[in-house]
């Protein structure tokens, strides 16, 4: 095949730009470095057949209308709603905290006590943040404050990003908020699914054209050479003139020329398990005494019906070091000052290359949730499709 686009990666960000070229006729190369396709969202069954996703559980929800009706044309998707327990002072309750948490944890006068006034102190609000409450005059307020940033965030927050919270990007606190009432979804977004059969057929189906040629086991660097003096990309020795868009990490492609940048990695620890339910729910958070931040329970996202058996994931969140045995996968960005101006830098070089387009989470050093990777990924695929010289 001569190709007309070289995609590296086959998660969302690549799997879509792929579709997308693919269907307007473009041959399209799709490299992975991984055995298999569909990026962090790869599931398959293990030895019981419970459907595990094997870097840590991945929930549909958005808001977006594009997103929810392009991703229907490759699966049948049923309704779900996530919900989360966390288990504060040895009772599981919802989280985010909500009226229902409140009633577990409080004697039942301080509970309506402390619901009354947030009700006054927030009139018409579904949702108030740690803060607000931290910084309420109120001091029945600022306590029930103090002590669900205690439960709920302080430890977890330290757990998962290593840092004390006071380091911890704003944005990633205002993420959990407190739930004004008894609604215990964890999230609120228009659109919130499952695929039917797994995330895994989705990435089949969008891959398989006869435009498209998927390679996996391919590390990118061992396939392209990029001639930084004269911003030409190579495939296999022969200049490659069409876009070459990048879903893997930004430093890894130029060599980590300026040092790798910063990730929270994590070990996943799977047990399976000889009975039929381990959780009352998919995920439980431990928040507070334990080493790991949560563990969850397979079947109850898939709703599988698989009598005795069941698999179950706890999250150790650690230090990312792609040099490691251990801890080796980019998992969450570090969003700080530093590290995105060392973003920057590799931004920098990328400028270079005329036909090099970053997308997704690692390429452009980003939190997305899936539906923000697959938006970004429509985008890049308009912009592009809208060019003449493609
Ligand atoms: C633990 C965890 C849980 C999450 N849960 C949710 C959730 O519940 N809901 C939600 O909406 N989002 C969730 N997300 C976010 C979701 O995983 C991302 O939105 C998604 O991974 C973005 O897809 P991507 O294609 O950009 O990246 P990825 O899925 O990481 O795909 C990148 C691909 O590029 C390949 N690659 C990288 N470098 C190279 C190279 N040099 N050569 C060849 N191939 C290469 C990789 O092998 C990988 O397959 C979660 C993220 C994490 C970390």
């Amino acid at each position: 095949m001569n190709y007309d686009v070289i995609v590296i990666g086959a998660g969302f960000s690549g799997a879509v730009t792929a579709q997308q070229m693919a269907q307007a006729g473009k041959k399209v190369l799709v490299i992975d470095k991984r055995p298999q396709i569909g990026g962090n969202m790869y599931d398959a069954p293990d030895e019981n057949g419970v459907l595990v996703h094997w870097y840590g559980p991945h929930i549909f929800h958005t808001n977006s209308q594009r997103v929810w009706e392009y991703v229907q044309q490759f699966s049948k998707w049923f309704p779900y709603e996530h919900r989360v327990l966390g288990r504060i002072d040895g009772q599981l309750v919802p989280i985010p905290f909500n009226f229902k948490s409140l009633d577990t944890l409080f004697p039942k006068e301080k509970a309506q006590e402390i619901q009354k006034k947030l009700l006054d102190l927030f009139p018409g609000q579904r949702t108030a943040s740690i803060m607000s409450l931290l910084s309420a005059k109120d001091e029945t307020i600022h306590s029930f404050g103090e002590f669900v940033f205690e439960k709920v965030f302080l430890h977890y927050t330290a757990k998962q990003w290593g840092m004390p919270i006071d380091q911890v990007d704003r944005s990633v606190i205002d993420r959990v908020p407190v739930v004004l009432g008894y609604d215990d979804r964890y999230f609120q977004d228009t659109y919130q699914f499952m695929p039917e059969k797994g995330y895994t057929p989705i990435f089949e189906a969008m891959l398989d054209s006869p435009n498209i040629q998927v390679q996996t086991n391919r590390e990118a660097g061992t396939m392209l050479k990029l001639d930084e003096v004269n911003g030409v990309i190579s495939l296999e020795g022969t200049p490659f003139q069409g876009p070459v868009i990048f879903t893997g990490a930004i430093d890894q492609l130029f060599g980590y020329a300026y040092g790798p940048l910063p990730y929270r990695s994590l070990r996943l620890d799977f047990q399976r398990l000889e009975t039929t339910s381990f959780q009352p729910a998919a995920v439980v958070n431990y928040p507070n005494e334990e080493d790991f931040t949560r563990i969850t329970e397979f079947k109850k996202l898939s709703g599988q019906e698989l009598p005795g058996v069941t698999t179950i994931l706890r999250e150790y969140p650690m230090a990312y070091d792609p040099m490691a045995a251990q801890g080796n996968t980019p998992y969450y960005v570090i969003s700080d000052p530093e590290n995105l101006a060392l973003y920057q830098r590799y931004v920098k070089l990328a400028e270079k290359f005329p036909n090099l387009f970053l997308c997704g989470r690692l390429a452009e050093y980003k939190y997305y949730n899936m539906d923000g990777a697959i938006l970004q990924a429509l985008r890049l695929s308009d912009s592009l499709l809208e060019r003449k010289s493609l």
